[in-house]
């Protein structure tokens, strides 16, 4: 039978070879690195005594992907969340609290109740959103939304940085924008935030190497393809350094690795620049601890971290488009983090507790309108020769949901 052959075990690799060897296609899945989940991936930590996740993962309930990888991995049940839209915000300069809370339903009536909007805002300040909903491919946020716009420092900046992982001023609208048609343009129902019940390995990375293992799906660590043949036409052989893997015919190749690898392995193929920073902290309290609402996450504004995420004893902070931080001693980031989160749990004096800061250099891909201009479909000029991951062409931001999307893409054009 023909295989399948998935480059990269994180999750759009993951998403296709879960939906390859369900549709009945032979797997293999070809990793890099030691363990599976890539940028989405969870350790044993010794300063923090527990495990904690590279970065905090938040998911909203509008997603569409998500739900169906999840379902098919038996593990719905582990993305938890309250049952309502609701997020809590703190300003940290102010000591302001306010909650930004979506109804049910298409239309925003919460914009004409002045407790569930922005303090200070009015209704009409909302009505920028339906335009960057539809921006077209060339803006960017910063420019449908200018600075002075009252909720630019409440809204759509922490929003932006949430999202694309980029300042206003440099990210995609329209990204954005397709972002708040699937959510907030949808109403209560499709905003509700999800974040991994215990891990983000309990919830996408071990159930999903189970599935593949009882379909017999041979997952190998410890490999990175080297390189490719191509003798004019399909894939050939797959090149491991010590190891070359010979392709029958029929069989195809999907390339679900960073967009840097994928053009080194495939010179000519146009990909989006990566290398926007996410720099998170994990600090473990002495205490479990909760947040306002027993929301599992608190935007923050005014400082340096923007979302707290709380799991019991463990508090972990999210600073996005870290570009100005990331290059800083971690002791100095823990210090400066600690600050914020210390004032948000209420403890302002509270002494630095154990703690772990995480720095990914390369996050995501540099979410910018000429970048999303680069971004390629699942098909390459190759014939047998697939391409997933989170920087193709979803139509998605740099996100979970994406990279699942464009797994699935790549399996169902594996079929055809
Ligand atoms: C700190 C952080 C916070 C984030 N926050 C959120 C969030 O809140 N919400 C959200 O939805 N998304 C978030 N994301 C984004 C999300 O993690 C990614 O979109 C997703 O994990 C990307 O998956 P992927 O499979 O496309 O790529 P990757 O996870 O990068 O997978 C690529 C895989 O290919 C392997 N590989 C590379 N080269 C080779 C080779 N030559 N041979 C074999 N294997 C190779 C790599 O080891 C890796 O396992 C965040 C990311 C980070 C880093």
């Amino acid at each position: 039978m023909a295989t399948v052959h998935v480059v990269g075990a994180g999750l759009a690799g993951l998403a296709c070879a879960v939906r390859a060897s369900a549709a009945g296609r032979s797997v293999v899945v070809w990793e890099r690195a030691p363990q599976a989940g890539g940028r989405c991936r969870s350790y044993h930590d010794r300063a923090v005594d527990t495990e904690i996740d590279n970065g905090n993962h938040l998911l909203m309930s509008g997603n569409r992907a998500t739900p169906g990888f999840l379902a098919d991995i038996g593990a719905t049940d582990r993305l938890v969340g309250p049952r309502v839209a609701r997020f809590p915000m703190l300003d940290l300069a102010s000591g302001r609290r306010f909650t930004i809370a979506p109804n049910a339903g298409p239309v925003p009536w919460w914009v004409f109740r002045p407790g569930r909007r922005l303090p200070g805002s009015r209704p009409w300040h909302y009505l920028r959103a339906a335009r960057v909903a539809l921006a077209g491919p060339r803006k960017t946020v910063g420019q449908m939304v200018p600075e002075t716009d009252p909720l630019y420092r409440g809204f759509w900046e922490p929003l932006t940085w949430a999202v694309m992982n980029l300042e206003p001023e440099r990210a995609s609208a329209m990204l954005l924008g397709r972002v708040l048609r699937e959510t907030f343009g949808k109403g209560a129902a499709a905003c509700r935030p999800l974040i991994a019940r215990r891990s983000l390995a309990d919830t996408f990375i071990t159930p999903a190497l189970e599935t593949l293992a009882r379909r017999g799906v041979d997952v190998r660590f410890g490999r990175r393809l080297r390189g490719l043949s191509m003798a004019h036409g399909p894939v050939t052989t797959l090149d491991f350094g010590d190891h070359v893997e010979p392709l029958e015919r029929g069989d195809q190749v999907v390339l679900a690795v960073p967009p840097t690898i994928a053009a080194d392995l495939l010179p000519g193929q146009p990909v989006p620049e990566e290398g926007v920073p996410i720099v998170n902290a994990h600090f473990r309290l002495p205490a479990p601890a909760e947040l306002p609402e027993g929301s599992p996450i608190l935007g923050l504004l005014g400082g340096a971290a923007h979302w707290l995420f709380l799991r019991g004893d463990i508090a972990s902070v999210t600073v996005s488009a870290a570009d100005g931080l990331v290059d800083r001693p971690a002791e100095d980031l823990a210090d400066l983090l600690w600050r914020d989160v210390a004032r948000a749990l209420g403890k302002a004096d509270a002494p630095l507790p154990p703690h772990r800061i995480v720095k990914e250099k390369r996050a995501t891909f540099t979410q910018t309108p000429a970048n999303v201009a680069r971004r390629p479909g699942p098909r390459t000029a190759v014939p047998n020769l697939l391409l997933a991951g989170d920087w193709t062409d979803t139509r998605l931001p740099a996100t979970i949901e994406g990279s699942i999307r464009s797994g699935n893409a790549a399996a169902s054009a594996a079929q055809h």
